[in-house]
């Protein structure tokens, strides 16, 4: 099968007064569709760089094979707070001129599934944290996106809530048969969610090691945090970003 997305050979430098600073050396990988992968590295070694390239934000050297609709979802849900959720939700449909009836009804299904139909009406300011979360990625997904783009998604939350959305984030992943490249620093989060899991460097960005995570491909975070092989990853991958040599 052809990889949804395959980046070989990505090199990025930033230019400034002071010379180049080198942020991505000879990046390489690929995501299948509906697969689930996480880069991990620590902050500031080039996770947001490499979001910004594949969606066309930033330039850069090396083959880029990106499937045509990104739909890309920062740290921060993004929600402007004078728009009810409704609104918020149709916006990008709204931008793009795509607010048919088909694509309103898909987002109001989506709306409905998800637990925010009785939400529709307030605004982002009166919902909790983890259903600011799901209003965003509903508002990413009624864009219909061939891959989502997940930027630390869940770092501004508290712990609990933290948990939470990461079940639903993964169940709407899998009932809606999306593909997904997630950035973190969070190890557990990458071993909750994902199929794959590619571990960095600091920066420059290098691929240091690649992990194909043997669990169910379906199965949900809470369930893979009671298996014994997630406390084995953990401490496996806890050496390799921290102590082991590059
Ligand atoms: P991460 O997302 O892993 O925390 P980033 O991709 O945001 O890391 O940043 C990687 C490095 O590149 C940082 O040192 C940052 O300061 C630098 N950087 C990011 N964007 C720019 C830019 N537009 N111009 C100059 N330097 C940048
Ligand atoms: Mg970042």
């Amino acid at each position: 099968m052809n990889p949804l997305l395959k980046i070989s050979h990505l090199h990025k430098s930033f230019f400034n007064e002071h010379g180049e600073t080198k942020v991505i050396e000879d990046l390489s990988f690929d995501i299948k569709q509906n697969e689930v992968v996480t880069l991990l590295g620590p902050s500031g070694c080039g996770k947001s760089t490499v979001l910004n390239i594949i969606s066309s934000l930033e330039s850069a050297q090396g083959e880029l094979l990106v499937p045509k609709n990104i739909g890309y979802m920062f740290q921060k849900d993004n929600l402007f707070s004078w728009r009810t959720v409704y609104k918020n939700v149709l916006l990008g449909l709204e931008i793009k001129k795509m607010k048919t009836k088909e694509n309103i009804e898909y987002a109001s299904s989506l709306l409905n599934k998800y637990g925010l139909k009785d939400f529709v009406n307030h605004y982002p300011d009166e919902l909790s944290g983890g259903m600011r979360q799901r209003a965003s990625l509903i508002r990413t997904l009624v864009l219909k996106p061939d891959l989502l783009l997940l930027d630390e998604p869940f770092s501004a939350l508290d712990y609990q809530t933290r948990l939470s959305v990461q079940e639903d984030v993964k169940k709407i992943l899998l009932e809606e048969k999306k593909s997904a490249l997630i950035v973190t620093h969070d190890i557990s989060e990458a071993i909750a969610l994902s199929s794959r899991i590619f571990v960095l460097t600091p920066r420059p960005l290098k691929l240091k090691k690649e992990y194909v995570l043997d669990f169910p491909i379906d199965s949900l975070p809470s369930k893979r945090r009671e298996m014994c092989e997630f406390q084995a990853y953990f401490m496996d991958i806890f050496k390799e970003l921290h102590y082991e040599n590059t």
